[in-house]
């Protein structure tokens, strides 16, 4: 492995100033678990990793009637057990409480998930579903971008040499308003998703109509996807098996996958299928209470 310096700067603006002057030979190091097993299989040739772990913002979670923002660096268990995290946005558990075993979690986070942006990253679909947004701090001041629009493909994102991601936020959930989301693996825990489904609801007064959705697919493409179209499909809607498969065929065909060691394109797309029905109804149930 390339020799590098290990810089903890205590603000986003050194940070970016280490980040800057070294460009593309510099990253920034949250929980590491990507980040090290890149490094060591010389992924990059890297001068420097810059540990984010002594700057507050980067390490703070915030929840209130403002919605929810996650610091960039704030590992996965401080997430999940975050009793009005759990109580409130039950798809970020979902989607926090499966990212490796106890050990990852202790270290990794969503900002270092949505940073990889491996297609299979099961912290992103959440976050979508979420309507999320990316605050990012770069030499030329800040800039916000939607999640959905973060991953540019397989490793890659909007995030230029000098750039740092600072935290995720999200609005707070309106009332009627349920989120869920899953994997298949083959193993029972700790393996890469062949295919991942997202999804929210909002749901009329009545409980029995969609209002809107958003339904986001993991594995199944270079990036992490927004199915707009699915989503959109159940505005104004009933809730019944026929509005549930149609939106499910939608997903489907906005997926775009692969066959590799880990499935087939034709499973992957039966999975979307299969998983996209359930997590809507998921998301009704969490939905109506
Ligand atoms: C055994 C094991 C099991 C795993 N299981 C899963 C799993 O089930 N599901 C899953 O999705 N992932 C899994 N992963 C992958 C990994 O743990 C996750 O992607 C994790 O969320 C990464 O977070 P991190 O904080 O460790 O990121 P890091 O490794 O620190 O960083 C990841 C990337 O993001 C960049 N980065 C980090 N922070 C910032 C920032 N603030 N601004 C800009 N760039 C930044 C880094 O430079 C690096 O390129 C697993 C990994 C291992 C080793």
């Amino acid at each position: 492995m390339h020799p590098f310096a290990y810089v903890a700067p205590g603000t986003v603006d050194e940070a970016v100033a280490v980040l800057d002057k070294h460009g593309d030979r510099a990253r920034p190091l949250a929980g590491g678990t990507d980040l090290l097993v890149k490094a060591r299989a010389n992924a990059w040739e890297l001068d420097a990793v810059v540990d984010i772990k002594n700057i507050p913002e980067l390490m703070t979670l915030t929840v209130g009637n403002d919605g929810l923002t996650i610091g960039a660096g704030v590992p996965c268990y401080q997430v999940y057990e975050n009793e009005e995290v759990a109580s409130d946005y039950p798809c970020i558990v979902d989607g926090t409480a499966i990212i490796g075993g106890i050990q990852i979690q202790s270290r990794a986070g969503l900002g270092g998930n949505l940073c990889n942006a491996a297609p299979s990253a099961d912290g992103i679909c959440p976050l979508i579903v979420h309507s999320a947004v990316a605050h990012i701090a770069g030499p030329g001041g800040s800039r916000d971008v939607a999640v959905e629009d973060f991953c540019t493909g397989p490793s890659q994102t909007v995030l230029k040499n000098g750039e740092l991601l600072v935290s995720i936020s999200m609005p707070r959930p309106p009332s009627n308003f349920g989120a869920a989301y899953t994997r298949f693996i083959p193993r029972n825990e700790m393996d890469i998703a062949v295919a991942g489904v997202g999804v929210s609801v909002i749901l009329d007064s009545s409980g029995q109509n969609f209002v809107s959705a958003r339904i986001a697919l993991a594995s199944v493409g270079p990036t992490p996807i927004l199915a707009s179209a699915a989503g959109n499909s159940l505005a104004g809607k009933p809730i019944n098996d026929d509005t549930i498969a149609a939106a499910a065929a939608l997903a489907t065909d906005a997926s775009t996958p692969i066959t590799d060691m880990r499935g087939t394109i034709a499973q992957r797309k039966q999975l979307i299928n299969v998983l996209t029905g359930r997590m809507i109804n998921q998301a009704v149930e969490r939905a109506r209470g």
